[in-house]
């Protein structure tokens, strides 16, 4: 039963979300951020203004009601909040975790405070609701679709066409599900039960999970159509970018993807003490806080531009210096030095010049000479793209220019008639590709059966 919402008088300080120590975090992999109790949770939401137009819903790309579940906690209702939230989103306890809230950017108390931490009371709206049932499987269509890669994209697409009936396969390379978000997303920003808590709720869905089963190596597409009605492709971005300068290949030099995925799967238990990261990203800041977790004596991020041009998370950057890592702007690193092992790092000191295509200043070489920086280990964290090693080419699908899978924009569909592929350099978009491209295969597969019957 809800409880009466008091009327609404604007106020613009969020409820504190509280942190583990920074000094007992370098040590551990325990989740940082602490959970709003239900009291905090309630007074949060009741924070939000309930806006006619509900801007929070038009910015998230999976379009999640904000505005309705922040309205039914703050009457005490988390039920009826959480089926609000399950309703478009069957990865929800990972979001409320790590969700880049784009919904919080376009909160208007932001222009008078801080906005409504819409993304933990999505954590708080799932933690004192009662837990949900499993989501039920719509009449089956006797349809079958092949779903490649068990990522945030694969699940969502699974997700909505097994509830429309069809019969899905998920074949993933990997031995685990959850792709990237999962496999590097450290485990003091995401516990692995929180993704099992997630997958709980897809018990009822008629879905099939295969792994280590890798396209098109283990199965071909040909195959696949002659065994199912369509196709999803979600294979995720996981082939480094290098740096391409001299010494990339010494002992001691790693990709931050390599890094974060054996850390994450308990396969690395320290680090060699001088440690560089090079990179700007949430990838760089994962990479800095699990050196320090690691043991990592002193950690530099080496960035290319200035503090301001960061995409990382704001968060992330201040989580990271509270954690003791250092930073290094303008800063580009130029050569690896060391024979067979690396012993250092040759930095161009840098300044920005005029904008470039991606709209942030151009960092351009200054007229010094290089410097150099002692470290025993470096974490390269610049981007990383899909691999498309073994796609066939006649899908027509490209990559994107954040290095995602690309077909077309709006229904995923590729050159060949019932393939669709998609993702995202976010959860949230990957999902949100993969919902777009799982209601056109809906489409398609009951033009199908009418064409039939
Ligand atoms: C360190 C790190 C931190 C991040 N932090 C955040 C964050 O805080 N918030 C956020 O929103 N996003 C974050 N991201 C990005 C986010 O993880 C990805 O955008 C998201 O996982 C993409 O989902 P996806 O399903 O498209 O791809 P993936 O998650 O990569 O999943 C693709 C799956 O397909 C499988 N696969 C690949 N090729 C094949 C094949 N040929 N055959 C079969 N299976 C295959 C892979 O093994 C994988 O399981 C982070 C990424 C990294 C690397």
């Amino acid at each position: 039963m809800s409880e009466a919402v008091p009327k609404k008088r604007l106020n613009p300080q969020r409820v504190v979300v509280r942190e583990e120590d920074p000094r007992d975090r370098r040590g551990s992999f325990a989740e940082a951020l602490h959970p709003y109790t239900r009291d905090e949770a309630i007074a949060e939401a009741r924070r939000c203004i309930q806006c006619g137009k509900p801007w929070c819903m038009e910015a998230c790309p999976i379009s999640q009601d904000a505005r309705t579940y922040l309205k039914l906690i703050a009457g005490g209702d988390f039920d009826a909040a959480r089926d609000v939230i399950l309703r478009d989103n069957p990865l929800a306890d990972c979001l409320g975790r790590v969700c880049y809230h784009y919904c919080e950017a376009a909160c208007p108390v932001r222009k008078r405070g801080e906005p409504i931490a819409i993304r933990h009371l999505k954590r708080a709206a799932l933690d004192y609701a009662t837990s949900a049932a499993p989501y039920p499987a719509g009449p089956a269509t006797g349809q079958r679709v092949a779903v490649i890669g068990g990522g945030p994209a694969g699940l969502m697409a699974a997700w909505i066409l097994a509830q429309r009936g069809h019969a899905v396969t998920v074949f993933e390379a990997t031995n685990r599900l959850g792709g990237l978000m999962t496999g590097t997303i450290p485990g003091y920003r995401l516990p692995d039960e929180v993704f099992a808590r997630d997958m709980e709720r897809f018990a009822s869905l008629p879905i099939e999970f295969r792994i280590l089963t890798r396209f098109p190596r283990d199965l071909d597409l040909d195959r696949l159509l002659s065994e199912y009605d369509a196709v999803f492709v979600g294979l995720g971005t996981h082939k480094s970018k290098r740096l391409g300068i001299p010494g990339e290949n010494l002992d001691g030099v790693l990709t931050a993807l390599r890094f974060l995925a054996e850390t994450k799967a308990g396969l690395r238990s320290s680090i060699r003490p001088r440690v560089v990261v090079i990179g700007g990203g949430d990838v760089a800041m994962d990479s800095a806080r699990s050196a320090l977790r690691l043991g990592a004596e002193e950690v530099t991020i080496v960035y290319r531009r200035s503090r301001e041009e960061m995409p990382a998370d704001d968060q992330e950057i201040r989580e990271a210096m509270d954690e003791g890592a250092r930073f290094e702007f303008l800063s580009a690193p130029k050569r690896f030095l060391g024979i067979r092992r690396l012993e250092g790092i040759e930095l161009q000191q840098m300044n920005l010049g005029p904008p470039d295509e991606s709209g942030r200043r151009k960092p351009v070489p200054l007229d010094v000479p290089p410097t150099m920086m002692r470290c025993d280990a470096a974490i390269v964290a610049v981007s990383q793209e899909a691999d498309l090693d073994g796609i066939p080419l006649d899908l027509g699908i490209r990559l994107g220019k954040d290095g995602t899978l690309e077909a077309d924009p709006t229904t995923g569909a590729t050159a060949r008639n019932g393939v669709y592929a998609g993702g995202g350099g976010s959860v949230v978009h990957a999902m949100a590709a993969a919902k777009r491209a799982a209601l056109a295969i809906d489409a398609f597969l009951v033009e199908r059966r009418t064409r039939v019957t």
